[in-house]
C-alpha cells in the first residue's frame, strides 16, 4: 500500500525519520572527508588532533540514532501500512533504521568514541611500523584496538549470535561465520588442486621492462576509468599509500591508487578495483541519499563490483585488445617488443605470492581465508597479538608454501585491523563469487561482451549492473540480490567454473 495508504501519523513519523537520517548521513560524510584527507594529504603532525575530531563526530553520529525519540517514531512507522510492501523504500528504510537503532542501543558512546580515536592513532602507528618493517612497533596498538573490538563484539552479541558474527554483521548483514565456513570450504577445496595446473612458469615479463614514469601510469588509468564510465565531474582520482574509495556524497566520489614506478600493474589494477567501488557509488539513487535505500546493503556486494572491474573485466583479453595499444603509446618505448598475447598472459599469471593485493585471482581467495581464520581466533581470544606474526607466517607456509621475507610483506601488509575492521576480509571472497555470478548472468542476458570490450565499449555491462545492482541501493541483501539478478543462490560455482575453464 505504501505511503498513500498509511495514516497521517505514520507519514509524519516517516518524514521525520528521513530528515534525521539525512542529518546523520551529512555528519558521517564529514567524517569520510576527514578520512580521505588523512589518507592522502594530511601532514603526520595532524594525527592527534584528527583522532579527536573523528572521535567527536563518531560520538555525535552514534548518539543521534540512540535517542528514544527514534524508537518512538520507528514504532509508529512499523505499525502502519508503510510496511505493507517489504521492498518499498519506506519498508526497507524502516527495517534498516531499526537494525541500526538496536545496534546503537547496545553500545556506549564512550566506547564508540574511544574506538574512533584509538583506530585513528593505530592506523598512524601501523604506517610507521610498516615503514620500519617491524610488527612489534604496531603490536601494542593492535592490542588496544583488539581489546575495544572485543568489548564492542560482546556488547553487540548480547543474547544473540557469537562475538565474531556481531562484527561481521556490520559489513555483511545477516551472514554468519558458520555459513562462510561452508562456502569457503567448497571454494578452497576446488581452488587448491587448480593452482599447480594453472601456475605459470614464465617469468613476470612486465617487471622486466624497467620503470614506467608515474605520470604516464596516471594518464593510462585516467583514460581507462573514463572510458569505462567513471564520471570525473563527480569524482576524483588521487594517490595514497593504501588505495580506497571515499564517497563524500552525491557528486563527490573519490578513488585513490598507489603507483609504483617499477611495476605499473600495482597502480593500474588497484585503480580498477577502486573504480568498481566508485561506479557503484556514482550510480546509487541520489533521491534516497542519507537513507539506507541510498546506500549499498552489504560490503560483499560492493567488493563484487571492485573485483569484477579489476579482474573479470580488467584482465580479459578483449579489454586489452582495446587498451594495450593505448598503454604502448603512453609507456613507449617500454612494451615495444611485447605482444598482446604475452602481455595478457603476464597479467593473468597464476603463482602463489605473499601479498594479497598483488595476488592472482585463484590464490587471492586463500589469502582471504587465512585472514578470516586468524581474525576469528584473535576476537575469540584463542590467538594473542604477540603470537600473531608467527601464526601468520605459519599459515602462509601451510596454505601457499611461502616463507615471509619481512613483516611488510607479511602480517603488516593490510591496514584493516589497525582501522578496527574485523569481519571485513571475508567480503572480498564473497565479492569474487558474486562477481563471477553476475558477469555470467549479464552475458546470458545480453550475449558475449568481448566484441564491444575490444572496441572500448563497456556500456552494455555497466548498464546491466546499474539496473541489477547499483540503483537498487539498500533494497536487497547480497543473497537476495544475487538470486534476483542471476536466478541462483550466492555461491562459488561460477567462480570455480571460470577458473576450471582456464586450466589446461
Ligand atoms: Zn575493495
Amino acid at each position: 500500500m505504501g505511503v498513500r495508504g498509511a495514516d497521517q501519523a505514520a507519514v509524519h513519523a516517516y518524514a521525520e525519520l528521513v530528515r534525521l537520517s539525512r542529518e546523520r548521513a551529512l555528519l558521517g560524510s564529514c567524517a569520510t572527508l576527514l578520512e580521505w584527507d588523512e589518507d592522502t594529504i594530511m601532514p603526520a603532525g595532524g594525527i592527534e588532533h584528527r583522532s579527536q575530531q573523528r572521535a567527536l563526530i563518531a560520538g555525535i553520529e552514534h548518539e543521534r540514532w540512540r535517542d528514544p525519540k527514534i524508537g518512538e517514531l520507528l514504532s509508529i512507522a512499523e505499525a502502519s501500512a508503510l510496511m505493507d510492501d517489504p521492498l518499498s523504500p519506506e519498508a526497507v528504510n524502516v527495517r534498516e533504521w531499526r537494525r541500526l537503532a538496536r545496534r546503537n542501543e547496545k553500545l556506549d558512546r564512550t566506547l564508540v568514541e574511544e574506538l574512533a580515536r584509538t583506530c585513528t592513532l593505530a592506523q598512524h602507528a601501523f604506517a610507521r611500523a610498516q615503514d620500519a618493517d617491524d610488527y612489534f612497533l604496531f603490536a601494542p596498538w593492535l592490542d588496544k584496538v583488539l581489546l575495544l573490538k572485543r568489548l564492542e563484539a560482546t556488547a553487540l552479541a548480547r543474547g544473540d549470535a557469537g562475538a565474531y558474527d556481531a562484527l561481521l554483521d556490520e559489513y555483511e548483514p545477516g551472514v554468519r561465520a558458520a555459513e562462510l565456513e561452508i562456502l569457503f570450504a567448497e571454494l578452497g577445496g576446488a581452488l587448491r588442486p587448480l593452482i599447480d595446473p594453472l601456475r605459470s612458469s614464465e617469468p613476470h615479463a612486465l617487471s622486466l621492462l624497467g620503470p614506467i614514469p608515474v605520470d604516464a601510469q596516471r594518464r593510462l588509468l585516467e583514460r581507462a576509468t573514463e572510458v569505462i564510465g567513471f564520471d570525473y565531474r563527480r569524482g576524483r582520482l588521487d594517490e595514497s599509500q593504501h588505495p580506497f574509495t571515499a564517497s563524500i556524497g552525491p557528486g563527490d566520489i573519490r578513488i585513490t591508487t598507489r603507483f609504483v614506478p617499477g611495476d605499473f600493474t600495482e597502480g593500474f589494477f588497484c585503480g580498477l578495483h577502486e573504480l568498481g567501488h566508485g561506479l557503484y557509488d556514482q550510480a546509487l539513487p541520489v533521491e534516497h541519499f542519507g537513507t539506507p535505500m541510498g546506500d549499498a546493503r552489504s560490503l560483499g556486494l560492493h567488493e563484487s563490483q571492485a573485483r569484477l572491474w579489476e579482474n573479470v573485466v580488467g584482465r580479459r583479453f578483449s579489454f586489452w585488445e582495446y587498451f594495450f595499444p593505448i598503454l604502448r603509446a603512453e609507456f613507449a618505448p617500454a612494451f615495444a617488443d611485447v605482444g598482446l598475447e604475452q602481455f595478457v598472459r603476464a597479467v593473468n599469471r597464476v603463482t602463489p605470492s605473499l601479498r594479497r593485493t598483488r595476488a592472482d585471482e585463484v590464490t587471492y581467495n586463500l589469502h582471504v581465508m587465512i585472514r578470516f581464520d586468524l581474525e576469528r581466533r584473535l576476537i575469540a581470544g584463542d590467538l594473542s597479538v604477540r603470537d600473531l606474526r608467527e601464526a601468520w607466517n605459519a599459515a602462509y607456509e601451510r596454505e601457499l608454501g611461502l616463507t615471509s621475507r619481512g613483516d611488510r610483506e607479511g602480517v603488516l601488509q593490510d591496514g584493516h585491523w589497525s582501522a578496527g575492521m574485523f569481519g571485513y576480509f571475508p567480503t572480498y571472497a564473497l565479492g569474487n563469487m558474486i562477481a563471477a555470478q553476475l558477469f555470467e548472468a549479464a552475458q546470458r542476458d545480453l550475449g558475449a561482451f568481448d566484441v564491444a570490450f575490444a572496441c572500448g565499449d563497456f556500456s552494455g555491462l555497466l548498464e546491466w549492473l546499474r539496473a541489477q545492482v547499483y540503483v537498487r541501493g539498500g533494497q536487497l541483501s547480497s543473497g537476495e540480490l544475487v538470486r534476483a539478478a542471476t536466478g541462483e543462490a550466492l555461491g562459488p560455482r561460477a567462480l570455480i567454473e571460470s577458473f576450471r575453464a582456464r586450466a589446461p
